[in-house]
């Protein structure tokens, strides 16, 4: 068993070291822990070690951690959003990361306003333009985000990318540095307020707090490497 107090201590010391590095140092960097394919036990015992923010892509696995550990901790959905399954996600997971279209933006405010729940949603960003990825292209963004601010019942924190894969963490920055450009743009432009980028994993993630992440999401980090592919997701 992996030790995940030590884990989560030396990824949150790399963060505060990556945090320094940057211009507006002053912007708290949200650790989220993705607990994905990992058992409830190991969820727990990073809980107990003061980990707070957990990220996880299937609802149905998600459920029953999420009704098993204490409601105090934040559930982020990072993977990809079933129409059919969004009723059930706003209960559960306070960010949605992964909202990849207009339409599925509109969809979860129409739900969101049928309840109490003002559900906090990244818009994807598919900036390497890949067909095995969902996501806004950059135009896209331009020509949508009038009518994605007009959305009533949905709250859009920011921008969020799975950059095309590289070799090593620094041949990430101009993915990172690119999310960021357009998120500056895009608050310019339509004088939008989009305080967070959700960009960086276990391979990156220093590199994109540099380059101004305000969420990183990382598994393998801090509860091993996973076991098992979780279907159409990354691994
Ligand atoms: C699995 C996953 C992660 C975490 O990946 P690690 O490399 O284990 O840190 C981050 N983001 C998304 C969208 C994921 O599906």
């Amino acid at each position: 068993m992996p030790d995940i107090a030590r884990n989560l201590k030396l990824v949150s010391d790399r963060i505060t070291t990556a945090s320094a590095e940057r211009t507006d140092s002053s912007l708290r960097v949200v650790l989220i822990a993705v607990s994905k394919t990992v058992p409830i036990d190991l969820v727990k015992a990073a809980a107990e070690a003061g980990q707070r923010d957990f990220g996880e892509s299937k609802l149905q696995e998600a459920a029953p951690k999420i009704l098993g550990l204490p409601a105090y901790l934040e559930w982020h959905f990072i993977g990809r959003v079933q129409r059919n399954k969004v009723r059930k996600l706003l209960p559960l997971f306070k960010y949605i990361h992964a909202v990849d279209s207009f339409r599925l933006a509109a969809y979860i405010g129409e739900i969101a306003s049928e309840t109490s729940f003002l559900p906090k949603i990244f818009l994807q960003v598919n900036l390497g333009n890949e067909s095995s990825k969902g996501g806004f292209s950059p135009d896209d963004l331009y020509q949508q985000m009038p009518a994605l601010l007009d959305l009533r019942s949905v709250l859009i924190v920011g921008l969020m990318c799975i950059p095309p894969s590289t070799p090593d963490a620094e041949s990430a920055r101009p993915w990172f540095v690119m999310l960021r450009t357009l998120r500056n743009e895009l608050q310019t432009k339509f004088q939008a307020k989009l305080p967070c980028l959700s960009m960086g994993m276990s391979g990156d993630f220093e590199v994109a707090i540099e380059e101004g992440a305000s969420h990183v999401r990382v598994g393998s980090a801090i509860f091993g490497r996973r076991s098992y592919r979780v279907d159409g997701e990354l691994g």
